[in-house]
């Protein structure tokens, strides 16, 4: 006989449940699409709470499995769009989110859609869109970057992802973790670690720890760069050998007949050049590229 209530029987992310539509399905679970299920519905829904829906809102799901965060989000917002990648698994989601008129699922790469389009398709009548998910970690920083980089018009990314990425994408200038990840982030979003997960959460459980971070999208970024594409390369650059110093890493990178010019330039910037890279905040790194982009020796063509 069945026990508790009917919505609860509803729900795909118990360890049961989970198991029962994989056995109906003969799904088998693929370690190349990064599929870990999630089977713990307080950690659904500290992710889904962490991004601040309700019902003007939108979410944008990447990877959705089976659905079990897909549930929650089309309980918590007005529109809901799930791109997933495996299409063994469109089936099950279009059985798992029956009659749910609010939820689309995409079969797709998300890393090959245009999701411009998407959203300007799907999110018509909502007041935000958000993205939340349990991401593929394989592919975590492409994904991101992508959302960053194209700047589409998002309020906040709710995902798990590896906790050592998500303390890398947080840290603050002066710690190991902290790089070129973090400055591409934090140049976009504001970030925030909202829990680290412990694996048994999963199913099967990862063999790497997992924590689950918020961006919140800025309006602008914190530093003013007239050539973005120039600054990020000079934070590659600042961190292209961790252990070496700024003179060294910016040295290689400007060519080394412009050494002298570059101490100099550095000195003018106020940011001494036996420091490395890993002290730098955005500030001083958009001093650098903008003095740098500025100067009539640098051919910034040639970098
Ligand atoms: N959201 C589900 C959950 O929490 O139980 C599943 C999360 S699982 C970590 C990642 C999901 O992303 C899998 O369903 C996988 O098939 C899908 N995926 C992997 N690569 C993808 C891609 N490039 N585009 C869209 N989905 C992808």
């Amino acid at each position: 006989s069945k026990l508790g209530g009917h919505a609860a029987d509803m729900q795909v992310a118990t360890p049961k449940r989970t198991k029962e539509i994989i056995a109906k399905h003969g799904f088998s679970f693929k370690k190349s699409l990064g599929q870990n299920f999630l089977i713990d519905q307080n950690i659904l829904d500290k992710i889904v709470s962490a991004a601040k829906l309700d019902k003007t809102k939108g979410a944008l799901e990447i990877g959705p499995g089976i659905g079990a965060l897909t549930q929650k989000l089309a309980d918590a917002a007005a529109v809901v769009t799930a791109v997933e990648i495996d299409n063994r698994l469109i089936p099950i989601l279009e059985e798992v989110l029956e009659g749910q008129e609010h939820v689309e699922v995409v079969h797709g790469d998300v890393l090959k859609l245009n999701l411009q389009e998407l959203l300007e398709r799907r999110y018509k009548d909502v007041t935000g869109i958000s993205v939340v998910a349990n991401l593929p970690y394989y592919v975590t920083t492409p994904i991101l970057m992508k959302l960053l980089e194209e700047r589409l018009p998002l309020e906040h990314i709710v995902v798990m992802i590896q906790k050592e990425v998500a303390e890398r994408m947080a840290a603050k200038p002066g710690g190991k973790t902290y790089g070129s990840l973090s400055v591409a982030v934090q140049y976009y979003c504001e970030p925030e670690l909202v829990c680290t997960v412990p694996h048994t959460v999963f199913i099967p459980q990862p063999n790497v720890d997992s924590a689950v971070i918020k961006l919140t999208l800025r309006s602008e970024p914190p530093v003013k760069v007239e050539d973005e594409d120039f600054y990020f390369r000079v934070v590659q650059a600042s961190f292209s050998q961790r252990r070496k110093t700024l003179a060294n890493n910016l040295g290689a990178f400007v060519g080394k007949h412009n050494r002298d010019k570059l101490l100099e330039l550095l000195q003018a910037c106020e940011v001494d050049p036996s420091r490395r890279g890993e002290t730098l905040s955005l500030e001083e790194f958009a001093r650098i590229s903008e003095q740098l982009r500025q100067s009539d020796w640098m051919d910034i063509a040639s970098v």
